[in-house]
C-alpha cells in the first residue's frame, strides 16, 4: 500500500544567472515498509527532492505538483501541521552527522529529546529506551555511548546516532541523505547493516538517497535512477542490477569497478540551458533523431518504467 505518492513535482531555482530547473516533472510513490533508492549522480535532484518532502528548501525555489503523505499533500498542509509531520511521521538524516548533531549536548540528551517532548516519555524512561536504541545500533557499551559528545565519536558512530534519533518516534518513513557518503568501505558496511536493522525492527519505510550503486543494491527493493533532475528509470532493484534499461543506467552500472571502471562519456548538461528532448541525447551512442525533438514518455518494460524511446 502507498504511504507517500509523490505527482508531476517540479522545483525551480531562480538566481541572477536564470532559472535553475533542479526537479522536472517527477513522480513516484513509497509504498509500505518499502526501501526505495534514489540514485544518480551529486547535483541531478535527489536531494532536493528530499527537502521538497519535508518543505525545507530555500525561499527562492518554486515547487509545483503534489506530495500526498498518507492521502494529506505535504505541498498545502499548514506549516503547524506540517511540523508535526516532520517530528512524528517522516525523519530526515542530512548529509553530514558532524552538523546535523548538537556539538554542545552529549549523544544521549539528543535521543532522548524527542522522546520526553513528543511522546510524553518520563526522564528514566527515555534514558532506558535511548540505551536499548544506542544497544540496537550495535554500541557495544551502549551506556558509555550515551554520555559521550559527537566529537569523541567517529563519524560512522556519530551516523549511527542519527540513525538512532530518527527511529527514536518510529516514523513512517525514514529519508536518508547519502547516509554512507566519505565513509571507508568497512564503515559503509557498518551503515549497511544498521539500515538492515532499522528495517527489521522498525517496519519504516526508507527512501535511501545514494551516489553508491553498491549501498542500493544492498538495502532497497526498488530503485529510481535520476539524471539532470529527471527519474529516467525505475523498478525493482534485481532486475535492474540483473540489466538496466536506460542507457544512462547500463552506462552508470559500467562505471562500477567489478564491470570495468568505464566513466560515462562526457558530463551532465546543465540545469539552466537544459538539452531539448531526452538530456542524455548528447552523451548517448543509441540516439535517434527524435530524441533530441521530443522529451520521451515513460514506456513499461519488464515491469519497470523507462524513459526511453528504445522501449516505445
Ligand atoms: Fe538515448 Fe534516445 Fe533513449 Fe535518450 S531517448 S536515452 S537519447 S535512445
Amino acid at each position: 500500500m502507498k504511504i507517500l505518492d509523490i505527482c508531476d513535482l517540479s522545483v525551480t531555482f531562480s538566481t541572477p544567472v536564470g532559472d535553475v530547473f533542479a526537479v522536472n516533472n517527477t513522480s513516484f510513490s513509497l509504498n509500505e515498509n518499502e526501501t526505495l533508492a534514489l540514485v544518480g549522480e551529486t547535483g541531478c535532484g535527489k536531494s532536493v527532492i528530499a527537502n521538497s518532502i519535508i518543505r525545507l528548501l530555500p525561499q527562492n525555489a518554486k515547487v509545483t505538483g503534489s506530495i500526498l503523505f498518507k492521502g494529506i499533500d505535504l505541498l498545502k498542509v499548514s506549516e503547524s501541521e506540517l511540523e508535526k509531520i516532520r517530528q512524528q511521521e517522516i525523519s530526515i538524516i542530512f548529509q553530514n552527522p558532524s552538523l546535523s548533531l548538537n556539538p554542545l549536548y552529549t549523544v544521549g540528551s539528543q535521543i532522548i529529546e524527542p522522546l520526553i517532548i513528543h511522546k510524553k516519555m518520563s526522564k528514566q524512561n527515555s534514558i532506558d529506551k535511548a540505551i536499548q536504541l544506542l544497544k540496537t545500533m550495535g554500541f557495544s557499551n551502549p551506556s558509555k555511548a550515551y554520555g559521550m559528545y559527537p566529537y569523541q565519536l567517529s563519524g560512522g558512530m556519530n551516523q549511527r546516532i542519527l540513525l538512532s534519533i530518527a527511529m527514536t518516534l518510529n516514523p513512517s518513513i525514514i529519508i536518508a541523505d547519502e547516509p554512507t557518503k566519505g565513509l571507508d568501505n568497512e564503515l559503509v558496511r557498518d551503515i549497511i547493516d544498521e539500515f538492515n536493522t532499522v528495517k527489521r525492527v522498525n517496519n519504516s519505510s526508507i527512501i535511501l538517497i545514494t551516489h553508491d550503486l553498491s549501498v542500493a543494491r544492498e538495502l532497497s527493493d526498488r530503485i529510481a535512477i535520476m539524471y539532470s533532475g529527471e527519474i529516467i528509470e525505475i523498478g525493482e532493484t534485481k532486475k535492474f542490477f540483473k540489466k538496466p534499461l536506460h542507457p544512462y543506467s547500463q552506462a552508470l552500472l559500467n562505471s562500477l569497478p567489478e564491470r570495468g571502471f568505464i566513466a560515462p562519456n562526457g558530463t551532465s548538461p546543465s540545469m539552466i540551458n537544459v538539452p531539448r528532448g531526452c538530456k542524455f541525447h548528447p552523451r548517448c551512442p543509441y540516439k535517434k533523431q527524435e530524441c533530441s525533438k521530443k522529451i520521451p514518455l515513460f514506456y513499461s518494460y519488464d515491469d519497470r518504467s523507462v524513459r526511453c524511446y528504445l522501449f516505445q
